[in-house]
């Protein structure tokens, strides 16, 4: 179905390769959601029948999200989105435990690295451990930075950027030990990897969001396990058991059931099917092209993501020509009037300004065909020849990618400037 802004503007036909900002709604979960966004519209909370067979459907839906994570339905509480989750796992720890010092890390998602700086400008202290070049994270940093004054670790399983998986169940034991609660961005994981044991793990806290996983925007959910101390952070009625204020998003959460159960059944197809289709690309790129590296631990990685350094080109370019040809990627950098910040997340992973703003990110799905990758890899490796051939940065131009960070940074600051008025032209 082709929907219309303005007449005669139709949306394009997409080869859809940045999975990791959000999904396409399955259609087996579009189906379950109709009838309540239509018929079934009664409010779960009414105490009439029309309301009361609402509230059965949603309770079928919280018993489905917790099969995923291997939990009892009363440990699941529905929220708006993966920023809300995060935001009240965050501020539930704080408040329960009084405690004023937050442990995280320097690659977390906005949801949360805006967080802590608000919490840190509100007068809360924060530590934010490093990562090492290939995107870990050292168990002993984590135990080293927990504090008396520490309230709560919160530290994401699965990096948005470049997929670098971090062993979340092992930092939630120390926690543990050390009497510290335990919060996980979980955001990226469902259906990429197997979540059944987060309920015998020792987290605390987990955040998903439904539009990461094939089902529709404006949903979340926050585990928050059993005998864990949680108070609301959307202050209203008395919905999900107290501790999320606000009539439900029924038809989402429906939705949402439908889609923890695919994601279950498609558990074995990501690891196999889409982690070969992945490999695929990157091993083909790596062999047409010289100076191209691979973010991110290759074997401690999301299945779908991956995350490339074209070196000696700006990424911003490169994702301008893919979205000619119908390609849709992304990079992290924040392009914003006139300055291109590279990601924060490959800065951490001390990538020079340069090789940070070459990268993009691809990320796949359960819905990408082999068709997409090949047609993906016939487009891109001339189209990075043609730029780097046209790049003041390219091979030709400069003998070592390692150089002087500050004359780097002064050439690529007239470069971006160059850039930005073509842009702007
Ligand atoms: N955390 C991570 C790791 C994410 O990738 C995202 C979304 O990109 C979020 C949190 C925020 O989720 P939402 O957009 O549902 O608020």
């Amino acid at each position: 179905m082709h929907v219309s802004r303005h007449e005669n503007e139709t949306c394009p036909e997409v080869i859809y390769l940045d999975n990791n900002a959000t999904t396409r709604i399955a259609p087996e979960v579009f189906e379950v959601m109709v009838p309540f966004l239509t018929e079934y519209y009664g409010n779960p909370s009414s105490a009439y029948h029309f309301g009361k067979f609402v509230e059965g459907h949603l309770k079928e839906a919280r018993e489905k999200v917790a099969a995923l994570l291997g939990c009892t339905p009363k440990e699941i509480i529905f929220t708006s989105c993966g920023t809300e989750s995060d935001n009240m796992a965050i501020w539930s720890a704080l408040q329960t435990s009084g405690k004023r010092h937050v442990v995280t890390t320097q690659v977390e998602h906005s949801a949360i690295m805006n967080q802590t700086d608000y919490l840190e400008r509100m007068g809360f202290g924060v530590t934010r451990l490093p990562v090492q070049p290939d995107g870990t994270l050292s168990l002993s940093d984590v135990e080293n930075a927990i504090r008396d004054d520490t309230g709560v670790v919160s530290i994401m399983w699965a990096n948005n950027e470049t997929g670098v998986l971090f062993p979340v169940e092992e930092i939630a034991s120390i926690c543990k030990r050390k009497g510290v609660l335990f919060h996980t961005d979980a955001v990226q994981t469902p259906g990429k990897i197997d979540l059944r044991h987060v309920a015998k793990s020792d987290i605390d806290f987990l955040s998903m969001a439904g539009h990461k996983f094939h089902a529709s925007k404006g949903v979340g959910v926050l585990y928050v396990k059993k005998r864990t101390k949680v108070v609301p952070y959307v202050i209203g009625g008395g919905q999900e058991r107290g501790k999320r204020g606000g009539t439900e998003n029924v038809a989402s959460i429906i939705g949402l059931g439908r889609a923890a159960e695919l994601a279950l059944e498609r558990l074995s197809d990501e690891q196999t099917r889409v982690r070969t289709m992945r490999d695929f690309f990157e091993e083909t790129l790596l062999r047409r092209l010289p100076h191209l590296y691979i973010n991110g631990k290759r074997e401690q990685r999301l299945p779908n993501t991956s995350n490339i350094a074209f070196d000696f080109v700006e990424a911003e370019a490169i994702l301008m020509r893919l979205d000619r040809k119908g390609i849709c990627a992304s990079s992290g950098s924040a392009c914003t009037t006139g300055s291109l910040d590279p990601s924060h997340v490959l800065s951490a992973m001390g990538l020079t300004p340069a090789r940070a703003r070459s990268c993009v990110r691809f990320s796949f799905s359960h819905y990408n065909r082999d068709a997409d990758i090949n047609y993906a890899l016939e487009i891109i490796p001339p189209m990075i020849e043609e730029l780097r051939a046209m790049s003041p940065l390219g091979p030709g131009h400069t003998d070592n990618f390692n150089y002087d960070v500050e004359a780097a940074r002064e050439k690529e600051e007239k470069l971006m400037a160059q850039t930005m008025a073509a842009i702007n032209e």
